[in-house]
């Protein structure tokens, strides 16, 4: 693209057209999936990445390898891009701010300096009146001891900072295992949460262009094992009133953040019907996996509208559908066995080519669409066990 065309753009206000080159921080399968949207719609895209060999290098024009720890080098390389996304939160902030300078970063680096720290994340909250677990900081086992007494227990201890998929917590059910907590976790920076004795876990992935304008999909209901996403169901069967509830609160946080891009909330339902937030991803999210298949607009093509400064697409829901994520767990047996599972009506397969299937490692997903959440969740599943079922090797 031309320069002139490059600094309107900088300028912030005119969308990035076809044919312009989008800059993604990050290599995994939420890079993969929105490199291979953008490419559909005429971008080019190259991604900054850790490893040449990662999912999003399969679907990008080109990628640099190590340049995120490099703010110098990484402004240097922002020069060639019309606009900046990510695609995960633990970019460092000021490697995003540099680059904000020559490039527009959406979402906004405030949005990941806010949302990569889990204290930050939660006054964030508390300041603007949105609901959330009861909490306390800490930053010493004394601080521990004293959040313990005024939270309660049990209780879940979590790092501030880097957490995902349950990594860096830890359940504290008696005074006993205060010690053990902290000497895992500690020294650092931590917030101890009240656990919440949540009747269901939903999430709320949205949409907020240059221009304030939000969208949000049909929230799904998520189940967990081991605290990793396991399944999304859409529609999630709770009350309009709940739904309702999670969306319009979806909507004030990308506000409030600023946010222009992509975004996921995931909230505990408490039995009343009640919400809190659990957590603010600023970036597409293993929930929002099967609007590829199931909504009038994926989360990943969305990103590339909010990004580039284009209309926003409609997050219509065409039909019930169930996600199924596939860890490394399923090649215990050997090679899973596609032909078995694609057999099942309904089923799509994404796979990120990722080289090691290690347990816990989010390898693929499956999707279902059917003509209800009920039958979709059970081809899903069922396509699943199939894998396992007729597993050679
Ligand atoms: P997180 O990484 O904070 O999203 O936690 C991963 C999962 O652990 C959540 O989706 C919940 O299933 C569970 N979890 C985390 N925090 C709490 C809590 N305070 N109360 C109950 N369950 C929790």
């Amino acid at each position: 693209m031309s320069h002139s065309s490059l600094s309107s753009a900088a300028a912030g206000r005119s969308p990035v057209l076809p044919g312009a080159t989008l800059g993604v921080l990050g290599g995994g399968q939420l890079g993969a999936m929105f490199a291979s949207a953008a490419r559909r719609m005429g971008y080019r895209v190259e991604a900054v990445v850790d490893h040449a060999d990662c999912p999003a290098a399969r679907h990008c024009d080109r990628v640099h390898v190590g340049l995120l720890d490099d703010p110098a080098r990484l402004v240097e390389l922002g020069r060639r891009f019309a606009a900046v996304t990510y695609e995960f939160e633990n970019v460092p902030v000021a490697a995003a701010r540099a680059l904000d300078g020559v490039v527009p970063v959406r979402p906004g680096p405030e949005v990941l300096f806010t949302t990569q720290d889990r204290g930050r994340e939660k006054a964030f909250l508390v300041a603007h009146g949105l609901p959330c677990a009861p909490h306390s900081l800490v930053r010493s086992r004394d601080d521990l001891v004293a959040a313990v007494a005024r939270t309660g227990l049990p209780a879940v201890l979590k790092t501030c900072a880097s957490g995902y998929d349950g990594k860096g917590q830890r359940r504290i059910d008696s005074l006993a295992e205060i010690d053990a907590a902290w000497g895992a976790l500690g020294p650092a920076e931590l917030v101890l949460e009240g656990w919440v004795p949540f009747a269901g876990e939903i999430s709320v992935v949205a949409a907020r262009g240059l221009h304030g304008e939000t969208f949000t999909w049909e929230p799904s209901l998520n189940h967990h094992r081991h605290h990793i996403l396991d399944c999304s169901l859409v529609p999630s069967g709770l009350p309009a009133a709940t739904i309702d509830g999670a969306r319009r609160m979806a909507e004030r946080i990308l506000e409030a953040l600023d946010v222009v891009g992509v975004a996921c909330v995931e909230f505990f339902v408490t039995a009343d019907g009640g919400l809190l937030v659990n957590e603010i991803a600023p970036r597409p999210h293993n929930s929002g996996h099967l609007t590829i298949e199931a909504a009038a607009t994926s989360q990943f093509e969305q990103q590339v509208r909010a990004v580039c400064g284009l209309p926003l697409g409609s997050t219509t829901l065409r039909a019930p559908a169930a996600m199924v994520n596939l860890l490394g767990d399923c090649w215990e047996m050997g090679e899973p066995d596609w032909t078995a599972a694609l057999a099942v009506e309904g089923v799509s397969l994404h796979l990120y080519g990722k080289s090691a299937p290690k347990p816990g490692r989010k390898m693929g997903h499956l999707t279902a669409l059917a003509a209800s959440v009920a039958e979709a969740e059970a081809a899903a599943r069922t396509a699943r066990r199939a894998l396992a079922r007729g597993a050679v090797g």
